[in-house]
């Protein structure tokens, strides 16, 4: 197999590339309210309640309509897991590795309707549905090496007389459940890891975006994953979530989403039931609150740019979105400037409009609690730019940016998820350090300066995951950023490293007397 490298983001600069995915959302609009049915091991259930996928810069539009599982089927999907697990943990890794190449290939092929469903699923714009996308093809084209490095000979200190060996063997049925913000390449990444390592998987898409995730189930059977290694099963995390969480066949859960989600399925994992032979595992990764730290000497242009991109780009949904700014005094004045300027001049709007580099949020849920964090905001700090719903149809909110905000204010303390930057002014780098680091989350952080003593300083410092210097806090590449956070932010599964797969594996040792 040639080294891996990352797929390189399309920036739609080529016209093939633009009426790729022009021709690819009218499709889509064309087609919008074809319905899915559930599929359990080859068998199909239409149910009365359904799920349906709504444009969220046109939410008058169902993309699409699914079932919403019931606690039944969602046992049948668990138990059909369990069945399958003999065979698929039997299957070499070469052959689960080739299923997830060929599942790589079947999505660079589909990728214009990828980027599109993202577009009006998600609310991306087409660079970050692309990037998405991406993303998507890398875990895949990754994890597939990464799976034949673990089945390779394991080194073990020789020992005179015995021949030892270890070697990794799957965990069992494991859930999956993805948050909608990356709905294709979270979703993607935590069910390939999981079932290239011979385990089987119920997959339980976020209720935002199945659409999308349908896209994954359709290549891994084109790839040929074997019916019942994979159920996609559709549904609602409230309803079904505490069922297969629970469940005492189920091994693993891989959970990507909040705080508040992620540590409820940690605990009800924690209990045993009655039936149940193991301790479940918990992959949890789980929200930020990520700070960016601009030192008296920075870049101040390279500064609000990174700003700017990372705290707006996707409209602040991303766990490792800048949502705080610790700027030193020093240089307060000139950088606002530069950052209110940059975030003035983006464009909002739908996102089919390939010129647009905001989009809407994901639902209403989310504008209303967005706009009542920009409401706290006004008692909080003081008002630089945005604070205001877009009335077009859609979820749609300006960037927002709020200055003198105090770092134990909630607006400097709760994930917003949303397109509000919280920012702060310090007299020097320990108070910006401080100020950085006084949170219960730890995904990313970015630090901009040129002094190597404050850069050494935040490399031991400044207690996160994911730490950048003079460039943004998003934007984590497959392989050379492996991602994940400390403290409330997760488990620091290291999604895209090395470690990755070992968390769906247990390690087995056998040793021979000769
Ligand atoms: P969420 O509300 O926690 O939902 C995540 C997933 O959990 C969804 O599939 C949801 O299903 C499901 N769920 C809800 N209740 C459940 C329950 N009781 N049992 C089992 N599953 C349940 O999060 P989100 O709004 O989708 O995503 C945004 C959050 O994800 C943010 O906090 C963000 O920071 C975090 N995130 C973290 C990372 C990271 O790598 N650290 C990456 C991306 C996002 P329904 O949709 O059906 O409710």
């Amino acid at each position: 197999m040639i080294p891996f490298k990352n797929l390189p983001v399309r920036q739609f600069n080529r016209d093939d590339d633009i009426q790729g995915v022009e021709a690819a959302i009218g499709s889509l609009k064309r087609n919008a309210g074809r319905e899915y049915p559930l599929v359990i091991g080859g068998q199909t259930y239409t149910n009365t309640r359904k799920l349906n996928s709504l444009s969220p810069s046109d939410p008058s539009r169902t993309l699409a309509i699914f079932q919403k599982a019931t606690r039944e089927q969602a046992g049948e999907a668990i138990n059909l897991a369990s069945e399958t697990l003999e065979s698929w943990k039997a299957t070499s890794a070469d052959e689960r590795a080739d299923i997830l190449i060929r599942a790589a290939e079947i999505l660079r092929r589909r990728r214009d309707e990828a980027v599109a469903t993202l577009v009006l699923e998600a609310g991306k714009n087409w660079i970050e549905a692309d990037a998405d996308l991406a993303e998507a093809v890398d875990f895949l084209e990754f994890y597939a090496r990464e799976a034949l490095r673990y089945a390779r000979k394991q080194p073990l200190v020789p020992i005179e007389g015995e021949e030892p060996e270890l070697f990794y063997i799957p965990l069992g049925v494991g859930v999956v459940i993805p948050p909608w913000n990356f709905p294709l390449a979270i979703l993607t990444g935590m069910t390939s890891a999981a079932i290239v390592t011979g385990n089987t998987v119920v997959l339980k898409p976020a209720s935002d975006t199945p659409l999308t995730g349908q896209l994954l189930a359709e290549v891994m059977t084109e790839a040929g994953l074997p019916e019942g290694v994979l159920t996609y099963l559709t549904g609602s995390g409230g309803e079904i979530g505490d069922f297969i969480v629970e469940h005492p066949r189920v091994r693993f859960i891989c959970f990507t989403g909040s705080v508040e989600v992620g540590l409820g399925i940690n605990e009800r994992a924690a209990r045993t039931a009655p039936g149940q032979i193991w301790i479940k595992r918990v992959i949890a990764e789980m929200g930020g609150k990520d700070a960016t730290i601009i030192d008296d000497d920075a870049d101040l242009d390279a500064a609000a740019k990174g700003i700017v991109a990372s705290a707006f780009g996707y409209q602040g949904q991303k766990c490792s979105a800048c949502s705080r700014l610790i700027v030193h005094e020093r240089v307060y004045e000139p950088l606002m400037e530069l950052v209110v300027a940059g975030t003035k001049a983006l464009k909002v709007g739908p996102p089919e409009d390939r010129t647009n580099f905001m989009g809407p949020v994901i639902n209403q849920a989310a504008q209303d609690k967005i706009m009542s964090y920009v409401e706290l905001g006004h008692d909080e700090g003081c008002l630089l730019t945005g604070g205001n719903r877009i009335d077009i149809p859609g979820y749609f909110i300006e960037p927002t940016i709020f200055t003198d905000i105090k770092p134990d204010s909630r607006l400097a303390q709760e994930e917003i998820f949303g397109p509000v930057l919280a920012v702060m002014k310090v007299r020097d780098f320990d108070e910006a350090l401080a100020v950085a680091n006084n949170t219960v989350y730890g995904l990313t952080g970015a630090v901009y300066s040129r002094n190597e003593d404050h850069l050494n300083q935040a490399r031991e410092v400044f207690h996160v995951g994911n730490l950048y210097f003079n460039r943004e806090c998003t934007g984590a590449l497959v392989g050379v950023h492996p991602f994940g956070g400390f403290n409330m932010s997760g488990t620091d599964s290291k999604a895209g490293g090395r470690d990755y797969l070992g968390l769906f594996l247990q390690a087995k040792l056998v040793s021979r007397k000769v």
